[in-house]
């Protein structure tokens, strides 16, 4: 698969993530966000972040920047499409029905949703356009977190599926895994529950956020965040939408 050219609509946490690794792997990428303001911004975020997303500092005029209301032509030249938005059904949805309308045939669109079902998230898509879609879920931070998860939708083309993990593999060098339309995916089904449990029982034994973190962290072979202050890593309002989620899922037992 060549894809020589990606698009990033939402250029918060995420989307700057996977925009500054694009721009490691020598990947041209524009990012689109609501106002060019904000997408200039996450560039200077990318430029000043510690640790560092960017492999070679210099190379930060290697992402472009612009708004999804005046640049959004730049979606035609795109082979890859990457919706990383806000963890909201509508906005996705009415993000999609624009890209549709502008992609080239073939290219591909993802979404790097943390938890909102592919059944859901492309309901509103033809059965042409689903062969296009999938999930492509990168950690944060983006640069560092060695897992990447796809998750197909029952209309997609294997081939392409196949060529994009092997893409996503060689050229970003991510662990690419093709994941079942599941809650949470593997990931989250596993890392979220973990995460629930240990805030319960830190809750329960009155445990202050510092000694829980100190606990849950390098000791148990874990990310020294701990548990608290990977909920604050990764967005403690991002972590209350997957919750919802995974509670409208989840079955009940
Ligand atoms: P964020 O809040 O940091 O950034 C979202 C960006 O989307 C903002 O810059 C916002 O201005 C922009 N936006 C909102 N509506 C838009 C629109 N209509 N058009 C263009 N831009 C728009 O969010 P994030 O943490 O980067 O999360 C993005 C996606 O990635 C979500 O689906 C989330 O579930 C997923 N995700 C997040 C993490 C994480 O650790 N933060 C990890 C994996 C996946």
């Amino acid at each position: 698969m060549d894809i020589k050219k990606v698009v990033i609509i939402g250029s918060g946490t995420m989307g700057s993530g996977i925009a500054a690794h694009l721009c490691n792997a020598n990947i041209p990428v524009t990012l689109l966000d609501l106002k060019t303001e904000i997408s200039e911004k996450a560039r200077e975020k990318i430029h000043k972040s510690r640790p560092p997303l960017l492999i070679d500092k210099s190379k930060i005029n290697n992402i472009n920047v612009g708004n999804i209301n005046d640049d959004f032509d730049v979606v035609k030249d795109a082979d890859w499409i990457v919706e990383a938005v806000v963890e909201r059904i509508d906005i996705k949805h009415n993000i999609y029905e624009k890209i549709f309308k502008s992609r080239k045939t073939g290219a591909i669109v993802s979404s790097n949703t943390s938890s909102i079902p592919i059944k859901i998230l492309s309901e509103k898509l033809t059965e042409e356009e689903k062969k296009d879609f999938c999930i492509t879920h990168f950690f944060n931070p983006v640069r560092y977190m060695g897992l990447l998860e796809i998750v197909k939708n029952e209309n997609n083309d294997l081939d392409k599926i196949n060529s994009l993990k092997k893409f996503c593999e060689q050229e970003l060098g991510k662990g690419a895994i093709v994941c079942n339309d599941t809650p949470g995916f593997l990931g989250n089904r596993v890392g979220v529950f973990a995460m629930q449990i240990a805030m319960t029982e830190a809750f329960k034994m009155k445990l202050s956020i510092e000694e829980a973190d100190a606990v849950f962290g390098r000791p148990m072979g874990i990310p020294k965040t701990g548990v608290f202050g990977l909920y604050d890593l990764i967005g403690i309002d991002l972590m209350a939408d997957v919750l919802k989620s995974f509670i409208k899922e989840l079955s009940k037992k």
